[in-house]
């Protein structure tokens, strides 16, 4: 088949390179001049290393890349706030914390080795989606040859799907650091701390002695921050968490902090006639529950094994929908349900995760259950592709 993709991010890369390995004709367009990776750290859960180990790409992540094996938070009085331990669900289970961009090159490697044809420097704007195929219409006027299906990869701003403003209250600033020689910043731990739910910071371990720095921030109050200067800030982040000096000590410029808007949305319909949402354009969600990259794995890979078995479009797309449904409705209402509770301004709900986290999370059933939703497995996702 000829296939077309649009955006060329975690979601698009893992869907071109397996489409393409079935032997199909696939091209990807992406607006960027040169295809590159947004953003600084995420862990890639154990589902989501499935699906790279189905695809022979997760031995060379893992060498890049940190296992971490707790999540934890604490909060200015030094309650738990957070307190996940992956090994609940047994030893081999870990998060792999990585730089965006290592995961990024090992997927676009693998979509350029399957033979991906790359259309760059391509604004896709709409697409005529009607009888037996489909085209792209391009924000420069042109439009594509036709196809027999389209995937729509192009996150959370795809002008593929009608939506409201996704868009949450809160985001976060992120950058790169060194991993601080301090005990305080074990390097097989995510560690944040908290003081409600409007203000925290973390430190993420993302291999190669690299730590991924965030800094919890409204999204309207970006400009303010710049206008602040990084001494004001960096006195509010040490009045929240000492410990951070070091970190703060390799942060010089404000340029050097991203500003990530974090969005919760997911469209009803994953498919419409010849076109297909898949990863943040069907289903975004803050980073609280550390799922996003993971999803758009498992979707991809999803829509690879349903074309694979099912041979035609028409029977392929909704095959595709039926395996992923389930999971990403489960997911989209934990992150749902979860995300107020860690970056919100709620008073009442920090307190009563306060007060509960660190007495449930010490019943061993309670942590298996948290590292099984942090994992991913909670739905068997890996079940309904086989893996
Ligand atoms: C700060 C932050 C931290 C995160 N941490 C984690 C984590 O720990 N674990 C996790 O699993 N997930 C995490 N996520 C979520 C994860 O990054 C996303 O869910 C994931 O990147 C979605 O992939 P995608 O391919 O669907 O979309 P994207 O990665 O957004 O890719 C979209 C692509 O489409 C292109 N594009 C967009 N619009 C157009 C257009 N009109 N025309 C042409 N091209 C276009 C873009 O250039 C881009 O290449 C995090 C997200 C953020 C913001």
């Amino acid at each position: 088949m000829e296939i077309a993709i649009a955006g060329a991010g975690i979601a698009g890369l893992t869907a071109a390179a397996l489409l393409a390995r079935l032997g199909h004709a696939v091209v990807i367009y992406d607006k960027a001049k040169e295809p590159a990776p947004v953003g600084s750290g995420l862990i890639v859960q154990p589902v989501g290393q499935a699906v790279l180990r189905a695809m022979g790409l997760l031995e060379a992540l893992r060498g890049r890349g940190a296992p971490l094996r707790r999540l934890n938070a604490l909060n200015t009085r030094g309650q738990t706030v957070l307190n996940v331990s992956y090994d609940a669900l047994g030893d081999d289970c870990y998060g792999l914390g990585v730089h965006r961009a290592a995961l990024f090159d090992l997927l676009l490697n693998a979509a350029e080795n399957a033979g991906v044809r790359f259309e760059r420097n391509c604004e896709v704007a709409s697409v005529e989606n009607g009888g037996e195929s489909c085209r792209l219409n391009l924000v420069s006027g042109e439009t594509s040859s036709a196809f027999d299906f389209v995937v729509d990869a192009l996150g959370v701003r795809s002008p593929l799907v009608q939506r409201g403003d996704a868009f949450l209250t809160f985001g976060a600033l992120w950058t790169n650091i060194p991993l601080p020689d301090d005990p305080a910043f074990p390097p097989d731990a995510l560690t944040q701390r908290y003081h409600g739910a409007d203000t925290s910071a973390g430190v993420m371990p993302i291999g190669e002695s690299q730590a991924a720095f965030f800094w919890t921030l409204r999204q309207d109050s970006y400009d303010e921050w710049r206008r602040g200067g990084l001494d004001l800030w960096k006195r509010d982040v040490l009045r929240l968490w000492p410990q951070a000096d070091q970190c703060l000590a390799e942060i010089s410029d404000p340029d050097e902090m991203i500003f990530a808007r974090y969005a919760h949305h997911t469209h009803r319909r994953p498919v419409e006639g010849r076109v297909v949402h898949i990863g943040d354009a069907w289903h975004a969600a803050s980073p609280q529950l550390g799922q996003g990259a993971n999803m758009a794995l498992l979707d991809a890979y999803a829509l690879a094994a349903a074309i694979e078995s099912a041979g035609r479009v028409r029977d392929a797309l909704p095959a595709f929908a039926k395996m992923r449904r389930r999971h990403v409705a489960l997911y989209q209402a934990i992150s749902w349900a979860f995300t107020p509770v860690y970056q919100s301004e709620s008073r009442i709900l920090p307190a009563i995760r306060d007060a509960l986290t660190g007495p449930l999370s010490d019943i061993p059933l309670m942590r298996a259950l948290l590292a099984a939703i942090v994992s991913g497995k909670v739905g068997a996702p890996l079940k309904a592709l086989g893996l």
